[in-house]
């Protein structure tokens, strides 16, 4: 290891100090000839990395884990998870660390991130790295969310290492440097209460709820309910967070628990991909048989996922909460004898909750009142936003169900038909009409849509810079991303991966010359598949 860098960021290890236990101190390999590939100057400023004064040269070394940064204490965090729904009760990061803990330029926690980095303690039989192609998907799907504004981890830079990796052939090596606010999943939980280490969840969750959900800061209140209010603000993120995944047709291919942070970014870029024509099943990765978590799967896979958390906060909520909850949720009158103890059967096979303590009705409350409620309003509330709707009406949700029903018979773009619907307000209805093969329902369609909007008081124009607003013209489509693979990989050519990162770091913003990047695939007769990227 070579001397320290000082790299001008603000390190703060917080983590590291305050959860001894939860990691093993962890250094990255260091890279034959560390090369940087790209890099995010926006990002690095946001996060103080001083790049005035700071050489290519050690930008690569540092990033790709070759140098020790002053202050800092990386290490790999240890977790466990449910992978397709089996419990793994070891897992960690194998082919990651957490380089550095920082506080932004506006005093926000972050952590930064290597993967590929090199083997950890968790790296089981793996070799702790990764290759260019994955390494360069992340980074493109990644930004793209961030600018399509999906919460999501960041991409800060990609560096190619000029290793040989082993995988099916010899594949270049790199790692990814990647910014989260912070990398709590539920895997962490479920590893120290696997354990039946209940005093380790319990400084997890309070270390969780200062560092993301201060407002929770307890005070007064009995403790317990703070916990179950931590699984409520959690279940309140994911489901904004898998709503905007379901508004833009976005797959993440693999909802692992381990896959599931705390602060509701979307993380861990593998399998995933975006839907081109619209299929509510629409599966792509390679090792998902089950289709566990194929597009419409997802949100009953998260609600599954914070279950799993639900469970591991247990001991902390306690029966008191239960009370307080079935109080709240003023279900004890309605809510009684026969049809309650129906309803708690089914939710409990639903959820997989196999315990039959009172605590459970607390969990299915707390899961049904916070995730499943506001998933549903905030996926509606994008729908409207999609529709150009800027009031509500109770028909709303048809409207929108008839149309995504239409798009799925006849195989309609998703993402291009939203973007016409805007030229349909502008009176130019044929780009959305000549995307059905049969118009004539879809025209029926729009005649009642027509009818919504005669009752929504904005005048067209506003309507329709609205609806251009969250419908993006421009999203990594899956054909774009694997040319930009496929040259960088074959060919060390990183142009098309360049050309496609500029399109994107504006997705709502037509420009001339990039019809290209605007439709979907000449031939989509294939499917589309993904893979892990291990
Ligand atoms: P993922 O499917 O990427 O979420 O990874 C699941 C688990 O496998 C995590 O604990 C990873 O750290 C680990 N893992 C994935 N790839 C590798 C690798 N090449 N070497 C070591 N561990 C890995
Ligand atoms: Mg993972």
């Amino acid at each position: 290891m070579s001397d320290e860098i000082d790299s001008g960021l603000n390190v703060d290890n917080s983590y590291a100090e305050q959860l001894t236990g939860f990691y093993t101190p962890s250094q990255g390999d260091r890279a034959p000839a560390a090369t940087l590939i790209a890099f995010n100057q926006p990002l690095a400023n946001s996060l103080g990395l001083d790049t005035d004064n700071l050489s290519e040269p050690q930008l690569a070394a540092m990033l790709s884990g070759g140098t020790d940064i002053k202050g800092a204490a990386p290490l790999a965090q240890v977790y466990a998870g449910h992978q397709f729904g089996i419990f793994s009760p070891q897992l960690g990061d194998g082919r990651s660390i957490l380089l550095a803990e920082v506080l932004d330029n506006g005093g926000q926690r972050r952590d930064i991130h290597l993967k590929g980095s090199g083997r950890t303690a968790y790296s089981r039989a793996g070799d702790g790295k990764a290759s260019i192609g994955p390494i360069l998907r992340e980074y493109i799907l990644c930004e793209a969310m961030q600018q399509l504004n999906v919460p999501t981890t960041r991409a800060l830079s990609v560096v190619s290492t000029g290793e040989k990796i082993k995988r099916h052939k010899p594949l270049a090596g790199a790692v990814l440097a990647r910014v989260a606010s912070s990398h709590i999943r539920v895997g962490t939980f479920e590893y120290f209460a696997d354990r039946g280490q209940t005093d380790k969840v319990k400084l997890l969750a309070d270390y969780a709820i200062k560092r993301h959900f201060p407002q929770l800061i307890c005070g007064s209140e009995a403790e317990h309910h703070c916990y179950l209010r931590l699984l409520s603000e959690v279940c309140k993120s994911q489901a904004a967070l898998v709503s905007k995944w379901m508004n833009l047709g976005f797959v993440h291919g693999v909802m692992n628990t381990d896959n599931m942070t705390i602060c509701g970014e979307t993380i861990d870029y593998g399998p995933c991909a975006f839907i081109d024509s619209y299929n509510p099943t629409a599966l792509f990765s390679s090792i998902d048989s089950q289709g566990r978590y194929r597009f419409n799967n997802q949100p009953p896979a998260a609600l599954w996922n914070l279950a799993r958390l639900g469970e591991t906060l247990l001991p902390l909520i306690g029966t008191g909460a239960a009370q307080a909850v079935e109080q709240a949720f003023s279900v004890s009158n309605s809510f009684d004898g026969k049809y309650r103890q129906q309803w708690l059967d089914r939710m409990r096979r639903k959820l997989a909750i196999y315990n039959e303590e009172p605590e459970d009705l607390t969990l299915a409350l707390t899961l049904m009142n916070s995730f499943q409620l506001n998933y549903q309003k905030f996926w509606l509330d994008g729908m409207r936003g999609k529709l150009g709707l800027s009031n509500a009406e109770a028909e709303d949700k048809k409207l929108a169900d008839d149309l995504l029903e239409l798009m799925a018979a006849q195989k309609v773009d998703y993402t291009g038909l939203f973007r016409a619907l805007a030229k349909v307000v502008a009176g130019i209805p044929g780009p959305a009409v000549d995307l059905f093969t049969h118009p004539n329902a879809f025209e029926q369609w729009l005649a009642r849509w027509a009818d919504r909007l005669e009752r929504d008081p904005q005048t067209p124009a506003t309507r329709a810079a609205a609806m251009n607003a969250v419908n993006p013209i421009y999203i990594p489509r899956n054909h774009l991303v694997e040319q930009a693979i496929k040259a960088a990989e074959d060919h060390a050519d990183y142009g098309p991966f360049e050309k496609l990162q500029r399109v994107l770091s504006q997705p709502f913003i037509e420009r001339e010359g990039l019809e290209q990047y605007a439709s979907a695939a000449a031939d989509t007769s294939t499917r589309y598949t993904t893979y892990c990227g291990t």
